[in-house]
């Protein structure tokens, strides 16, 4: 069959898959009730019975229930390594050559960072996925010479700050000014990762450059875009072929509505900034989707930055956080609403970048 000799010419079948199925997946991933919550009994709207065939349903008043569809509906019992497993095919086919982008979209407080970021015990999707890249190098270095560096970029109000330039600790990093891999946004600073060390210092790097100049880091946080992007080189040492590609790893900005009475000043300019970039990232998507000739990637910083990974050539896998209580319902639709409009697209076959 067609498969076999794509196979034989050494394809993964997860790439041919997607090949058939279009490139967008979206997961559903709720939060559990915190302490406070839990003790003080409060409600919750959401309905894990049919999960298991990726279904939500979400009590929106007395017997009311909508059913939302996605690729994969985490419960709670689904612990980090369990939501790790299903990123994981994207990230080995990051070493195939594919430009893939993976992010974390919702209400502020709904476990966009515990997703991606995680705590050191419960290590997230960006530290799993930097092991498993050094993983497979490891395991593929007879065929290939792989080469990873990482960025970190943050997008606050329309603003890119280059967190590992500024960085008071990357001075421990061989810090490489690139360029190269992005066109689109010139002069930003790549460092070269070789080891789970490495690995450790890069992100923590960031982390600590993020805080630098906010009085208030989890309000900061939450009002950008922090974004890991990291770049794979391979040098294909039988046939010589080299390849290079981007996978970005993407905690959003909180995607809640301002309410009226905050409406002035500072916060209505971040919040019209973070509106602005969401619904580009909207926009972009659903562009692709219907094959429109123009997509807008130039209206955010965001869309302009992850332009390469967004386009037919890509896979996109996006996490939709949610709230399980009553009181954050409407966000939570919001949230649902637009994560199920972006799973009802296809963003076309994905090719290989050469
Ligand atoms: P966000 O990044 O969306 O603002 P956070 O990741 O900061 O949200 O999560 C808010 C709080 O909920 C944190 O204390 C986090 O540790 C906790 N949390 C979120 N998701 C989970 C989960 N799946 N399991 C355990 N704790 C979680």
């Amino acid at each position: 069959s067609k498969y076999a000799e794509e196979i034989a010419k050494g394809k993964n079948l997860f790439n041919l898959l997607q090949e058939t199925k279009g490139n967008i997946r979206v997961f559903c991933r709720c939060r559990p009730l915190n302490r406070e919550e839990a003790s003080s009994g409060y409600a919750t709207v959401v309905d894990f019975e049919t999960a298991k065939d990726g279904e939500l349903g979400i009590i929106t008043g007395g017997s009311t229930k909508k059913t939302f569809k996605f690729d994969r509906v985490y419960t709670l019992k689904d612990d980090q390594s369990d939501v790790y497993a299903d990123a994981s095919p994207l990230v080995i086919s990051v070493m195939d050559g594919y430009n893939v982008c993976i992010f974390a979209y919702g209400q502020t407080g709904t476990g966009k960072t515990f997703t991606m970021e995680g705590t050191e015990q419960k290590r997230g999707v960006n530290y799993r996925t930097l092991e498993e890249l050094f993983k497979i190098a490891g395991e593929r270095k007879e065929t290939f010479d792989y080469k990873i560096s990482v960025s970190v970029l943050e997008v606050y109000n329309e603003q890119i700050r280059d967190l590992l330039a500024t960085s008071p600790s990357s001075k421990k990093l061989e810090i490489k000014q690139a360029g190269e891999g992005f066109h689109h946004v010139p002069g930003i600073v790549e460092a070269k990762v070789e080891n789970i060390r490495d690995i450790w210092d890069v992100l923590q790097a960031g982390k600590n450059a993020r805080a630098v100049g906010s009085n208030n880091v989890n309000e900061h946080s939450s009002r950008s875009h922090c974004m890991l992007c990291i770049m794979v080189r391979a040098a294909n040492l039988m046939n010589g072929e080299c390849t290079r590609s981007k996978l970005w790893l993407v905690d959003l900005a909180g995607s809640e509505r301002l309410a009226k009475t905050d409406a002035q000043g500072e916060r209505l300019k971040e919040a019209q900034n973070i509106n602005r970039s969401l619904s580009a990232l909207g926009d972009v998507i659903f562009a692709l989707a219907s094959k429109s000739s123009h997509v807008p990637y130039r209206n955010s910083k965001l869309t302009h930055l992850l332009q390469d990974s967004l386009g037919g050539d890509s896979k996109v896998l996006m996490f939709v956080q949610i709230s399980p209580t009553e009181n954050d319902l409407s966000e939570t639709l919001s949230s649902l609403n637009f994560a199920s409009r972006v799973r009802g697209i296809e963003l076309g076959p994905a090719k290989k970048q050469v």
